[in-house]
C-alpha cells in the first residue's frame, strides 16, 4: 500500500494538512529522530512521532517501569508494570502495534557524554524527553557540535516550558542559562508532583516543532521560549531574537565541557556496600538546608554539617555540601543516577 496515497494511507488525514502535505509526508518517512528519556514527555513524543510516520526513531531510556508512572506515562499499562520492563523496551513493543511500518531502535542506557555522540548519529532531530539538567546540558552540547536541531522541554506541577533550537541560528540552552541550577534547589516531580495534562502539553509542542523540522518545515518552528502553568491559566512567551551571543561557552565559544566530560557526573560503585557513590566535579555548592526540607516531603531525613541523610523507600540517600552523593541500596550506577534525578534534582 502506498503511504502517500491520499486515499488509503494511514497518513491521509494529516497530508491534507497543506503545510504538511504529500511532500512533507514523504520527508517525514525517511527521516529519523531521536527521543531521549521514555518517561512522561517521551512516551507522549514517541507515540506522536510513530502515528505521524517518523520512518526511524530511536529512544533511548535508563529507567524500569514502576505503578506511579501510569498516571501520566501514556505508552504503558499495568502488564508492563507487572513485567518490569525497562521503559524502552516496553515502548518499542507498543509502537511496534500502532506502526508496524517504521523502523524502532530502542535503546536501555544512561545517556552521558561517552554514548551520546554515537546515539546521535545519522539524526535528523533530537527531541528531549529528560527529567534533568545535567542530561540537558550534555544533548545542548552534542546537538550544537553536529548541528542537529534539538527541541527541549520540561514539566513540573502544572508548569511546563519548551524551546526549539537550530544550532549556529538559534539561542542555544546555554545561551539561556549559561550554569545549570544547583542540585537540590530545583523541585522535582516527586517533590512537587506533576500533572498528566501539562506533559500532554508540553511533549505535544515538542512533537509539533519536531514534525516541523523533519517535514523541511523548519521557517515555521517557533522562536520564542513558551513557558505555561496550565494551573493558574498562564503563558509567557518570550522573544528570543537578540539571545544568542558569542560569548555563549556552546555555541559561541564552542567549548563542550559536558561533552568532554569535564562536567556532568563520575560515578563509582562502592565494593561490598550496595551503594553508588555520584559526584559532580565543577558544580556550585549543595544548600543542605533546602535539600533536607525537600528531602523530608519524601522519607526521613537527617541532616548535620557535613551531610543529608534521607531514607526513602529502598534507599538511603546521602548527599554532601559539593554534590556528591551515596545511593545506598543498589549496585546499578543507572538506578544510583536516576534515584539522585528523583529526589535530589539536578
Ligand atoms: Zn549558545
Amino acid at each position: 500500500m502506498d503511504p502517500l496515497d491520499l486515499q488509503t494511507s494511514r497518513y491521509a488525514r494529516q497530508m491534507r494538512f497543506a503545510p504538511l502535505g504529500v511532500e512533507g509526508q514523504r520527508k517525514l518517512l525517511t527521516s529519523r529522530a531521536l527521543v531521549v528519556g521514555c518517561g512522561a514527555l517521551g512516551s507522549v513524543i514517541a507515540n506522536t512521532l510513530a502515528r505521524a510516520g517518523v520512518g526511524k526513531l530511536r529512544i533511548v531510556d535508563r529507567d524500569f517501569l514502576e505503578l506511579n508512572n501510569l498516571q501520566r506515562q501514556v505508552l504503558y499499562d499495568e502488564d508492563d508494570v507487572a513485567a518490569g520492563l525497562p521503559k524502552a523496551i516496553a515502548a518499542k513493543n507498543r509502537l511496534d502495534r500502532i506502526n508496524s511500518t517504521i523502523e524502532i531502535d530502542a535503546v536501555v542506557a544512561d545517556v552521558d557524554h561517552t554514548n551520546i555522540e554515537r546515539l546521535l548519529n545519522g539524526v535528523d532531530c533530537l527531541v528531549d524527553g529528560t527529567d534533568n539538567f545535567e542530561t540537558r546540558f550534555l544533548l545542548n552540547d552534542a546537538a550544537v557540535k553536529t548541528s542537529t536541531p534539538w527541541v527541549y522541554g520540561g514539566c513540573i506541577g502544572a508548569e511546563g516550558q519548551t524551546l526549539t533550537i537550530l544550532p549556529g541560528q538559534t539561542p542555544c540552552l546555554r545561551c539561556l542559562m549559561p550554569e545549570p541550577p544547583p542540585p537540590g534547589t530545583t523541585p522535582t516531580c516527586d517533590s512537587a508532583g506533576i500533572l498528566g495534562t501539562v506533559i500532554g502539553v508540553v511533549a505535544s509542542m515538542e512533537s509539533n516543532e519536531a514534525l516541523k523540522i523533519l517535514s523541511g518545515n523548519s521557517e515555521s518552528i517557533s522562536r520564542t521560549w513558551t513557558i505555561l502553568d496550565l494551573w493558574d491559566n498562564t503563558v509567557r512567551q518570550i522573544k528570543l531574537a537578540s539571545a544568542r551571543t558569542s560569548d555563549c561557552p556552546c555555541c559561541g565559544r564552542r567549548e563542550f565541557n559536558w561533552l568532554a566530560g569535564e562536567r556532568g557526573s563520575h560515578t563509582a560503585v562502592l565494593c561490598g556496600r550496595n551503594a553508588v557513590q555520584l559526584s559532580f566535579p565543577g558544580r556550585p555548592a549543595v544548600a543542605l538546608e533546602q535539600l533536607e526540607t525537600k528531602l523530608a516531603a519524601v522519607g526521613q531525613v537527617s541532616r548535620n554539617k557535613y551531610l543529608v541523610r534521607a531514607s526513602v523507600g529502598p534507599y538511603n540517600i546521602t548527599v554532601f555540601p559539593d554534590g556528591r552523593a551515596v545511593i545506598g541500596g543498589t549496585e546499578d550506577i543507572a538506578e544510583a543516577r536516576s534515584v539522585y534525578a528523583k529526589y535530589v534534582g539536578n
